[in-house]
């Protein structure tokens, strides 16, 4: 088996920044009860592992009691949401990510100046219901190409569409096609909203998935970056399977001399992806290499609220960075 691990894959600068968070604020604060509302990033693995060191995930603030302490997950919320906070007396530590944030900011900017906004995206994702809740009045979700056709807009001269940062480039670009048809006034934001983070590990796939036989995803059903990278695999004609880890791996859905390109979503760590390789270079003999595709050199800061607790405690915030792993040797199975 011929194993191709592309790059950029797994961990985006948003996910690992959410995830430095929460393991300072359990540094920070030993024997305090941490509430994440939401699961901190789509990843059934980091969550659990957060949960075996005394993390509480509650979908409800009401479940925190007065007072007590909640990072926002990276996905953002909506500002009910803070309200309901403030109302609660409750300590937040927002961790949602810069470019979730920059889509909240567009929101509010053009429902101010009376636009209507169609918000290209899935309507049950905590992104999508978190942006939605800037401006509830002006936000009509679109999902699918079919609903550009039953929209009903209040003037067709003042519309703009936003997205969700983690949808499909091939779908999202059909979609902004059928409003561009039906409504050719419509603005487009002023950057790409799908981020830098979906769009590189997606062009990755798209471009060396149809020289492979199968294509892996390493990630959880709920993250939405993984389930589009199966797409574009299966767009690329190559079939595809998601993973949570090594558990879920078949090993009859490899034939014989097999080029397998693996890859991860955004929020999967990265020793599970080594956990992949080491079970099929295990099981069927092989060869591991690796393909650079982008170079992502991109920085965010902690939030606002852990920097000043790291200052009051004498430490430093450091800078969020996520370097490519470094791949080979024992824990990759070769
Ligand atoms: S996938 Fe993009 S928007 Fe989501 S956390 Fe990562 S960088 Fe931020």
């Amino acid at each position: 088996m011929r194993l191709i691990l592309v790059n950029p894959r797994g961990f985006c600068a948003g996910v690992r920044m959410a995830v430095d968070v929460v393991d300072q604020v359990l540094d920070l604060l030993p024997g305090e009860t941490i509430h994440v509302f939401h699961e901190i990033v789509h990843n059934r693995h980091v969550v659990g592992r957060f949960r075996d060191r005394g993390v509480r995930f509650v979908e409800d603030l009401d479940e925190v009691a007065r007072g007590g302490i909640v990072v926002f997950s990276a996905h953002g919320v909506s500002p009910a949401v803070r309200e309901r906070a403030r109302e609660r007396g409750l300590f937040t530590i927002d961790a949602t990510c810069p470019l979730v944030t920059k889509v909240h900011s567009e929101c509010v900017r053009y429902a101010r100046q009376g636009y209507q906004i169609l918000l290209i995206g899935h309507r049950d994702h905590q992104e999508v219901i978190g942006t939605m809740g800037e401006a509830p009045e002006a936000v009509r979700v679109v999902e699918s190409v079919e609903d550009v056709a039953r929209l009903e807009v209040r003037d067709p001269g003042r519309l703009v569409y936003l997205m969700q940062t983690t949808l499909s480039t091939d779908d999202a670009g059909a979609i902004v096609e059928a409003l561009r048809a039906r409504f050719p006034e419509i603005h487009s934001p002023p950057s790409d909203d799908i981020c830098y983070a979906t769009t590189n590990r997606q062009r990755a796939v798209r471009e060396v998935a149809p020289e492979c036989d199968c294509v892996l995803v390493v990630g959880s059903r709920n993250s939405s970056n993984s389930v589009r990278l199966t797409e574009i695999a299966a767009n690329a004609g190559t079939r595809a399977r998601l993973i949570d880890d090594a558990a879920d791996l078949d090993f009859g859905w490899f034939g014989g001399d097999e080029a397998v390109l693996v890859t991860a979503g955004a929020s999967a760590p990265e020793d599970l992806v080594a956990g992949v390789c080491r079970a099929l270079l295990g099981r069927f003999g092989g060869t591991l290499e690796t393909r650079e595709l982008v170079d992502e050199s991109v920085e965010f800061n902690l939030p606002v609220t852990l920097k000043r607790m790291m200052r009051e405690r004498g430490r430093e915030p450091m800078k969020v960075r996520v370097e490519a792993p470094r791949v080979g040797g024992a824990e990759y199975g070769e």
